[in-house]
């Protein structure tokens, strides 16, 4: 079955080809036949797209004015040029879409019907950055050929599970009765994750207590007891919790109306400070990329420094406050960009929560870790780093659901 998969962000589009013939006795990911990026930041006047496939990779460039053009031109090489895996479109089994908000409705994939589509119209005002995006992948495959079943995989889904006390903040009721509640993101990365790791470690998922740390451009913390969500650091957007390359995570709330009553600021100016210009890249003042960061505090700089301190404090802050939902860990793993490639991070993280019971082994800390169990082997808790793979599990789900 050959399953296409469109990961569209605000300022990307991510897609692969997959060919799955059975799930059973597959641990890890197959290769994608086909892969492809668009990177709509590169230039004001075009976007970049990137495609490997059959060995070969091309690169092209993309106007910017019909991003939908781009996406089209991006599916064409599919089935035509030295990018070519199929033959028609119609080759394409089913279409998965990680969407990230679905609000309250959705628990788990569904397959796209109008009213799923009306449904993620309606929540655009909750995620004005990427619901919009998805919308314009789901139609672009629509236009291309409109029987090729489609299947949305959201990224609130797996925190539907959160209970009430967790994620109804405790502001007057009306507002939860409004929508304004904790819905939590990175929901496919955590399911994920948290599944490998029991495969790595061995129990079944339904007897671990999890903590898993999605340390990327966003990052988030999730408590993930028997396989469920039990809490997360993200909340009503992907704003709250931790420090993040240029988001705040979560701050007082009075921060807010002091700016705008001392300093006049709407809320266009406070989104775009609080999700853009803070985190690493609002205290180093040099970027939000934490290598970066990492590298100039390694020459000394002193913002740099500062920066990466309160990203790993307030780490280690939001992952204390996961426990009292799980009542025990077993289990801290670190995935994405940082938590896969930063044994700096991962070192100075464990280095104060040694009273948890968990003890880093340094030597294989630095090593290559991928789907790596690197805790000394007297460790009380295990720490795993594990490679996110949202994209063979949004390829999972979607079989899932045809097969
Ligand atoms: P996204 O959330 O956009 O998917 P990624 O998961 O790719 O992002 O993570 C990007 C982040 O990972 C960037 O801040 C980047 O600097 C960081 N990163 C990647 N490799 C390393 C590394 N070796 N050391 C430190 N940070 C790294």
């Amino acid at each position: 079955m050959k399953i296409l998969v469109l990961n569209a962000g605000s300022s990307s589009q991510k897609s692969c080809l997959y060919d799955i013939k059975s799930l059973d006795n597959i641990i890890f990911p197959p290769s994608p036949l086909w892969e492809a990026t668009i990177d709509w930041t590169v230039s004001s006047n075009y976007g970049l797209l990137k495609v490997e496939a059959n060995d070969n990779k091309i690169t092209l460039e993309l106007p910017m004015s019909y991003r939908q053009m781009g996406i089209n031109t991006m599916l064409n090489t599919l089935k035509e040029g030295e990018t070519k895996v199929i033959n028609d479109f119609s080759d394409i089994s089913v279409v998965g879409h990680r969407v990230v908000h679905g609000g309250n409705k959705f628990s788990q994939a569904i397959l796209i019907t109008e009213e799923v589509k009306q449904t993620i119209r309606d929540l655009i005002s909750l995620a004005p950055n990427h619901n919009p995006a998805h919308l314009e992948g789901i139609e672009s495959i629509e236009k291309i050929n409109k029987d090729i079943p489609q299947v949305a995989v959201f990224d609130t889904a797996f925190h539907r599970t959160i209970p009430d006390y967790g994620k109804i903040y405790p502001i007057p009721y009306e507002y939860y009765e409004k929508g304004i509640q904790r819905y939590g993101f990175h929901g496919i990365s955590h399911e994920y994750v948290a599944q490998r790791t029991a495969e790595i470690l061995n129990p079944t998922l339904d007897s671990l207590k999890l903590i898993t740390c999605h340390l990327g451009n966003g990052c988030s913390i999730t408590a993930v007891k028997d396989g469920v969500s039990v809490n997360t650091s993200m909340g009503f957007t992907p704003l709250e919790g931790v420090m993040m390359g240029t988001r705040s995570g979560s701050i007082d709330p009075a921060i807010v109306t002091y700016l705008m009553r001392e300093y006049g600021y709407d809320g266009a100016k406070i989104d775009k400070i609080l999700n853009k210009e803070s985190g690493l890249w609002g205290i180093s003042e040099i970027s939000g990329d934490l290598r970066t960061v990492l590298e100039e505090m390694e020459k000394g700089d002193i913002k740099a420094k500062l920066a990466v301190e309160i990203y790993i404090n307030r780490i280690q802050e939001v992952i204390c406050s996961m426990l009292p939902s799980l009542g025990g860990l077993d289990g801290l793993v670190f995935t994405a960009g940082v938590g896969e490639n930063s044994a700096f991070i991962r070192e100075k993280i464990c280095e104060k929560l040694g009273f948890l019971g968990l003890k880093l082994d340094t030597e294989k800390n630095n090593q290559f870790c991928r789907d790596k169990d690197i805790a000394t082997d007297d460790s009380a808790v295990r720490i795993l780093v594990v490679h996110t793979q949202e994209d063979w599990s949004i390829a999972k789900q979607c079989f899932g659901i045809l097969h």
